[in-house]
C-alpha cells in the first residue's frame, strides 16, 4: 500500500480509504543485518538457536541499535555450514535516515564500525572471543534492504501509529480503484511471511471470483466482508 502513494498513484489522487490507512499505519524502521560465519569453538556446548539482547535499560527497547536479535540456524541443522563452523544471523533496528547521503567510503566505514560495535556487545554478553572467531562477515544496512528487497526505505512493514486499532483496520484486497487489487503486508492480516501468504490466497480468490473463474460466495462477499468493512470504518 505504501508503494501506491506517490509511486503508482499520485498522493493527491489517493482514494479516501488509502488515505485513512496512511493515517493509521506507519512504516516500521528498517534493520542493520549482520551475517557471520564463525568457528564453532566460540559457542559453548548447548547454545540455544535464538537470543535477544537488551542490556540493562528497557528504555532502549525500541531505539535504533537498542536491542539485538540473534539466530544461529546451524545449532538446529549443522549441515548449513562447513564442518566446524556456525552461521550467526544478527539484526537490530535502524532507520534509513541514519545511512543516507554518505560518500561510498564513509558508508562502508560506518557499516564496519556499527557492525563491530554490535559484535562487541554480543561478545560481552554471550560469546567471549566472538570477534576473533569470525571467518566471514556480511553487513546489510537499511539501504541494502531498500535496494535488494525494493522495500520502501527498507521497512520491515507497516505498524499501527499510536494505539493499535486491530487487524481489521487494515485494507482488504480490493481498493476504491476499479480493477486495482492490493496484496501483501500492507493488507489484512499484516506483516510477516505467513500473513502475506494468507493475503495472497484471499486476493487470488477475490480476483478469480470477480472475473467469474470461481464461484462467488454471497455470504462471504456481501455479508461477512460487508461487516468487516463496516467495522473498519469504526476502527
Ligand atoms: C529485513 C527484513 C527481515 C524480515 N524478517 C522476517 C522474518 O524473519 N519472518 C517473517 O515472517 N517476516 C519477516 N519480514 C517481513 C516480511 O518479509 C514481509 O512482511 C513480507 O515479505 C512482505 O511481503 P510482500 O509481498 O508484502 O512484500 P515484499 O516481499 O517486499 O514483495 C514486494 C515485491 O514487489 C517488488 N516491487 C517493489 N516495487 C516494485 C515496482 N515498482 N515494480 C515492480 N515490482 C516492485 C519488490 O521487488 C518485491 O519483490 C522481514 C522483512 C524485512 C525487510
Amino acid at each position: 500500500m505504501h508503494e501506491l502513494t506517490g509511486k503508482l498513484v499520485k498522493a493527491e489522487e489517493l482514494p479516501e480509504e488509502e488515505k485513512n490507512f496512511q493515517k493509521n499505519y506507519v512504516k516500521a524502521p528498517s534493520f542493520l543485518s549482520i551475517h557471520l560465519g564463525v568457528k564453532a569453538s566460540v559457542l559453548p556446548a548447548g547454545t540455544d538457536c535464538h537470543h535477544f539482547v537488551l542490556e540493562d535499560d528497557w528504555s532502549n527497547l525500541e531505539k535504533p541499535y537498542g536491542s539485538i536479535f540473534l539466530s544461529i540456524p546451524t545449532v538446529l541443522d549443522p549441515s548449513l555450514a562447513p564442518e566446524g563452523h556456525h552461521i550467526l544471523h544478527i539484526f537490530t533496528t535502524a532507520g534509513i535516515e541514519d545511512w543516507e547521503g554518505l560518500p561510498r567510503k564513509d558508508y562502508e566505514q560506518k557499516k564496519e564500525l556499527v557492525a563491530n560495535e554490535i559484535i562487541r556487545r554480543l561478545e560481552n554478553k554471550l560469546f567471549p572471543g566472538l570477534q576473533d572467531s569470525i571467518v566471514l562477515k556480511e553487513v546489510g544496512s537499511p539501504k541494502t534492504h531498500r535496494r535488494f528487497l525494493a522495500r520502501n526505505d527498507g521497512t520491515y512493514g507497516p505498524m499501527p501509529r499510536g494505539k493499535p486499532k486491530g487487524l481489521l483496520a487494515m485494507p482488504f484486497n480490493t481498493t476504491s480503484i476499479d480493477g486495482l487489487y492490493c496484496v501483501g503486508d500492507s493488507c489484512f492480516p499484516g506483516q510477516g511471511v505467513i500473513a502475506v501468504a494468507f493475503s495472497g490466497v484471499m486476493c487470488a480468490h477475490r480476483v478469480a471470483a470477480d472475473i467469474d473463474l470461481e464461484q462467488r460466495s454471497p455470504i462471504l462477499d456481501t455479508g461477512l466482508l460487508g461487516v468487516l468493512r463496516w467495522l473498519r470504518t469504526l476502527a
